[in-house]
């Protein structure tokens, strides 16, 4: 008789977003628990990384991709978006563009990825309080308005970094 979890689910998910908003970075702390600072290459992914998380006694394989190099040119390939099942769509609160190119990052979503794809926005860099230009309510605003979750992070300290992959994963 089995008294551990399970049921396995597989969850393809990807990091998507202007180019310095903390992808990378926010999969190396979910991953190994740590901020490395200073940039990592914007051409050079770390590609995939698989992480297991337990929700609901059930467990959840998340495997996920960083974009790299190709979010410059806002042409994620097709190919990513059709295979996901969950987005992490990240900003800067300190970067007011990365914001405004959310609407833009969202048509492209819908245009190219499963239609009940799991979406959730992520608001990074909340430790930059002294910096920031984006108000958590603007960003709790966009989200709303386009029926997504919505959290701010910090890869820096970490902050709702694991309950992001985890509700994604729930
Ligand atoms: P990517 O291009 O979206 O993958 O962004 P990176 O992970 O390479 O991060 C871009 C820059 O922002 C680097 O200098 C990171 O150290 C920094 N960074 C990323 N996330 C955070 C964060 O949450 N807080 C702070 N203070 N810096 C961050
Ligand atoms: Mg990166």
């Amino acid at each position: 008789e089995e008294r551990f979890p399970v049921t396995s689910h597989f969850v393809l998910t990807i990091l998507v977003g202007d180019s310095g908003v903390g992808k990378t970075s926010l999969l190396v702390q979910f991953d190994q628990g740590k901020f490395i600072p200073g940039s990592f290459s914007a051409t050079v992914g770390i590609g995939f990384t698989n992480k297991v998380v337990t929700v609901d006694n059930v467990k959840v394989k998340l495997q996920i991709w960083d974009t790299a190099g190709q979010e410059r040119f806002r042409s994620v390939t097709h190919a990513y978006y059709r295979d996901a099942q969950a987005l992490l769509l990240l900003y800067d609160i300190t970067n007011k563009s990365s914001f405004d190119n959310i609407r833009a990052w969202l048509t492209e979503i819908h245009e190219y990825a499963q239609q009940d794809v799991v979406i959730m926005l992520l608001g990074n860099k909340a430790d930059m309080a002294s910096e920031r230009v984006i108000r958590r309510d603007e960003g709790e605003k966009l989200a709303r308005e386009h029926s997504v979750p919505f959290m701010e992070t910090s890869a820096k300290t970490g902050v709702n970094v694991e309950l992001a992959f985890t509700a994604v994963a729930k």
